[in-house]
């Protein structure tokens, strides 16, 4: 092979790639590749930094040897060349300090982008979550001393961030000297990306390295299958742990599961692997209470508990929760009950709902909740303990079964007025009745759950 084909072969590489991969995957991984040298042996390729390297090795050694020289081995005949930094023009020293200066405002704003509102004050305790607590707390108060790395692990909506953003404002209010980076994976690998790009990986790298103490990790599960940032994100990390610098991590799976290199899930169990876990009834209303609180509402004891035992495995879901009946409460000026609970959150309270209810049915769990008989709802009785039971099928008739209401009263015997009738004068004590209320929605759990 010619010096010249050499050459050739690259550019042809080159055409060949561009063809196989996103615009924006040439423009940042191929194109700033320089051929320095080609010889009939060897090819010499400048890069900008590692991951290009990486890059071209992990995604194109096949093809790459259909295209350029190879040796006696069978190894690809490729020498990269790292380029130089910058400072081969700009030179001094001094300079380089100008630079860090330039740059020290931007690094600012990548601090501390925590919400104020996620803090160990704000964040029930419970028997599933108390030990993550204590060690995220444990961590905050001494960082560096205790457990390091402190990796927590979870399900989603269950407070990662929010343990995570509390360590962050622990320590910046009680240990103004030191500085904590709090980052989500995403944003970290973009600002590898960008990095890459303005060619400034070096003064990226050195800012993670000696300018933060504390470094918060949020989801590091998308670091998975970034086999060029997973590299760079485990030497920042152990160089990090290594200068007893704290760093914790939060992820939707323990360290084992992550499709992770063996040596990065190694150094992450290094520290302590803390799991949390769905809280239980009690704490879920506590938390309940708590987030109504901050939004002026008041929920009865007795609907907090109906909506934890229907929202039970996200604190997120059970937040939706609260802001939907908050709007409705302000909307509609109506107090929150169990009823008015239960057909605001309809779709979220996993209540599933039955697409044929009959008649019969309902009548049948009216008849077991009010302790009379099926016959006796039919039949045309006046007392009291009998008229109202039937008006409560009525009602319910109403309310669960998409029929109009002369098919509805035909159903019952009686007039489509009469529905309408026991419909309204249920609606209006339910306003006052709290027994009735819960009463109906005895009745209405009781046929959903058939
Ligand atoms: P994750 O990061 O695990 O997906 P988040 O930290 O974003 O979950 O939590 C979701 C929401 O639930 C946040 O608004 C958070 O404040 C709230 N939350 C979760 N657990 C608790 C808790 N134990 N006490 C108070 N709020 C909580
Ligand atoms: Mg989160």
């Amino acid at each position: 092979m010619h010096a010249c084909d050499a050459r050739d072969a690259w550019t042809d590489f080159l055409t060949y790639a561009k063809k196989h991969c996103s615009a924006a995957a040439f423009g940042n991984w191929l194109l700033p590749i320089k051929v320095i040298e080609a010889t009939d042996e060897e090819i010499s390729l400048e890069i900008p930094n590692v991951f290009v390297q990486e890059y071209l090795l992990s995604n194109y050694s096949k093809e790459l040897k259909s295209f350029l020289p190879v040796r006696p081995n069978g190894d690809l005949a490729i020498r990269f060349i790292m380029a130089k930094r910058d400072e081969r023009t700009t030179g001094k020293n001094d300079r380089e300090g100008a630079r860090e200066e330039q740059v020290a405002p931007a690094n600012k704003e990548r601090q501390l982008k925590l919400n104020s509102s996620y803090r160990f004050e704000t964040f029930i305790e419970g028997p599933n979550n108390q030990f993550v607590k204590s060690a995220a707390y444990g961590v905050a108060c001494r960082p560096g001393q205790s457990y390091n790395p402190l990796f927590i692990h979870g399900g989603v909506g269950l407070g990662k961030t929010h343990i995570l953003h509390s360590i962050g404002q622990h320590v910046a209010e009680h240990f103004p000297n030191l500085t904590v980076q709090c980052i989500t994976t995403e944003a970290l690998i973009n600002d590898l990306v960008d990095s890459l790009r303005n060619k400034s990986i070096d003064r990226m790298k050195r800012f993670y390295r000696s300018n933060v103490d504390v470094l918060l990790v949020d989801d590091i599960q998308f670091l998975q299958n970034r086999l060029n940032f997973e590299e760079e994100f485990s030497s920042t990390f152990e160089t990090l742990v290594n200068q007893n610098k704290q760093v914790v991590i939060t992820s939707d799976k323990p360290p084992s599961q992550l499709n992770l290199s063996e040596r990065l899930i190694a150094r992450m169990e290094w520290g302590l692997v803390a799991h949390l876990d769905v809280p239980d009834l009690e704490t879920r209303v506590a938390i309940l209470q708590h987030k109504a609180e901050l939004k002026g509402l008041t929920i009865p004891s007795q609907v907090a508990f109906f909506i934890a035992e229907h929202i039970h495995s996200n604190v997120r879901q059970l937040e939706g929760a609260i802001n939907r009946l908050s709007a409705h409460c302000r909307l509609l000026h109506s107090e929150i009950t169990e009823e008015m609970v239960e057909r605001t959150l309809r779709e979220m309270i996993q209540i599933p709902q039955r697409d044929r209810i009959s008649v019969e049915e309902i009548l049948k769990s009216v008849a077991s909740i009010f302790q009379v008989r099926v016959t006796e709802l039919k039949g045309y009785s006046r007392a009291k303990e009998i008229a109202l039971p039937r008006q409560v099928a009525m009602y319910l008739a109403k309310e669960m079964i998409h029929e109009s209401l002369i098919m509805l009263g035909a159903a019952f015997g009686k007039t489509h007025s009469t529905i309408l009738h026991a419909h309204k004068s249920i609606e209006k004590r339910l306003a006052t009745d709290e027994i009735l209320r819960r009463q109906i929605g005895m009745v209405r759990r009781n046929i959903n759950q058939k």
